[in-house]
């Protein structure tokens, strides 16, 4: 099982892709761990990738695809992965095409799991934090038992200052502007679904079993 996992900020993918490792014994690819490994590894493309992010550069688009496709064409990929944060452009989804069919891997699928932006930022805006133990809680889909107090260990919550209406709304708008032609390239491609994000989280991992396996 081949899968490309995507959802805006906030839609649960960290959750649902844990769900599918455990679920069907598959890998979880980040571009973040591809990095970290090959710089690890000392790969002539992890060093070059650590000098750029030494200095502070983004690292170019070349060595970001070397690193995946000296990644992807490991044989315990050959099982099955989830891959999560590549491809960002149309681009890096034209050279991913080329390494998986190199690799003889299909995709099994392209899933989104989709929010729409004014829930996402409801689910932000009401997130509350306590400051001592990290506890996560929602002014109205999970209050606290007493206003501004931890119910696990009596902290103080607080407000995260990326968790504002502004800082929601422009990282929803560069992901939605951003995602736009991915989505477009992977429904062309017959592979694109996209699965309600809005339910629980139980109900979203069962919509997402049932496309995997349809
Ligand atoms: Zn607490």
């Amino acid at each position: 099982m081949h899968i490309i996992l995507m959802g805006p900020p906030g839609a649960g993918k960290g959750t649902q892709a844990a769900n599918l490792v455990k679920r069907y014994g598959i890998l979880h690819i980040s571009t973040g761990d591809m990095f970290r490994e090959a710089v690890k590894e000392g790969t002539p493309l992890g060093k070059e990738a650590k000098s750029y992010m030494d200095a502070g550069k983004l690292v170019p688009d070349e060595v970001t695809i070397g690193i995946v496709r000296e990644r992807l064409s490991k044989p315990d990929c050959q099982k099955g992965f989830i891959l999560d944060g590549f491809p960002r452009t149309v681009e890096q989804a034209d050279a991913l095409t080329e390494i998986l069919a190199d690799n003889g891997i299909k995709l099994t699928g392209v899933l989104n799991i989709n929010v729409p932006a004014a829930d996402l930022i409801e689910r932000a805006v009401g997130r509350r934090i306590c400051k001592s133990c990290g506890h996560s809680f929602h002014v109205k889909f999970n209050p606290t038992k007493v206003e501004g107090v931890c119910d696990d260990c009596g902290g103080t919550t607080y407000q995260r200052a990326d968790d504002s209406e502004e800082t929601m709304k422009s990282r929803l708008s560069v992901y939605e502007s951003s995602t736009r032609p991915l989505i477009d390239y992977y429904t062309k491609a017959g592979v694109y679904k996209e699965i309600d994000g809005r339910q629980d989280i139980a109900k979203v991992e069962a919509d997402l079993a049932a496309v995997l396996e349809a």
